[in-house]
């Protein structure tokens, strides 16, 4: 892992999609006058990759990829003198797929790769027309199975910081009292690992209100000196940054002074900001 520390604050909003996910509004221009004019130092585009979804209807394709990593290139450069426009993917970990995944991000020099599980074991736990946000399956074999494979997915090395680790309470159900000690052995995991978790504040917006993850979770992370990143998960302009002045908050008395932000597959971290 390579790290370095400083002592500039920044406002950043590392999780923001585009339109080449079939489910994100507005082109990417549009994003990042948002960003400026709310006052971001900098923001990272993190486009699904979901290489397991048939006919690529909520990812790009990754025939794609080329085309979205040189969009990305281009709006850094013209933006260069207004903010700090980082290039990224949120790939959705599937044991079958992983040597394509690899050859892709090492295939481009992105700043920064998400770690994401939306669909473990092939069940759809962050649709709102899912059979799981409908009240379908018991809540421990969901929540079982989602353990199961973020674990599988932890001993994996393609990604930088995992996107939503609680994602699978989004529709309401929360984290089950028998699963807190599996939630310490992955925090163990990723602590070992030194991989980084963002804090993704698009729960708020959903049944769950509360932020991914949750704060006893990120204490926790705090607690075993894992770093943090912060992102909106915005799928429109207006996303941007949503809820901040809520969680940051929350962020601090977890304990957390630093964000991390990446260039290049390398990681800084920098002050928290509320400005
Ligand atoms: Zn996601
Ligand atoms: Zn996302």
């Amino acid at each position: 892992m390579n790290q370095e520390n400083t002592n500039i604050s920044c406002k950043i909003d590392y999780h923001i999609h585009t339109m080449l996910c079939n489910h994100a509004q507005n082109g990417m221009e549009a994003y990042i006058k948002k960003a400026v004019s709310a006052g971001f130092d900098e923001i990272c585009f993190l486009d699904h990759l979901t290489l397991s979804e048939p006919g690529n209807k909520l990812s790009m394709a990754p025939s794609e990829v080329p085309l979205y990593f040189q969009a990305v290139q281009n709006l850094k450069n013209r933006y260069r003198h207004v903010i700090s426009i980082k290039a990224g993917l949120e790939i959705d970990y599937h044991p079958e797929y992983i040597e394509l995944i690899h050859s892709i991000v090492e295939s481009f020099s992105f700043d920064v790769i998400g770690g994401s599980l939306h669909f473990p074991g092939g069940v759809d736990v962050v649709s709102h027309k899912s059979d799981w946000s409908k009240g379908e399956y018991e809540t421990d074999h969901i929540y079982r199975l989602y353990f199961e494979y973020l674990d599988k997915m932890l001993d994996n090395d393609y990604f930088d910081f995992i996107c939503h680790i609680d994602l699978m309470k989004k529709f309401g159900r929360n984290l089950p009292k028998c699963f807190e000690k599996e939630f310490d052995v992955i925090i163990q995991k990723i602590a070992n690992k030194k991989l980084v978790v963002e804090v993704n504040t698009s729960g708020y917006s959903h049944p769950v209100n509360d932020a991914y993850p949750s704060f006893d979770i990120l204490k926790k992370c705090f607690e075993s000196g894992v770093e943090i990143t912060i992102g909106s998960d915005a799928h429109d302009p207006e996303n941007i940054g949503r809820h901040y002045e809520k969680v940051l908050p929350v962020v601090i008395s977890a304990g957390y002074k630093h964000f991390c932000v990446f260039t290049e597959r390398k990681r800084f971290l920098v002050e928290i900001t509320a400005k």
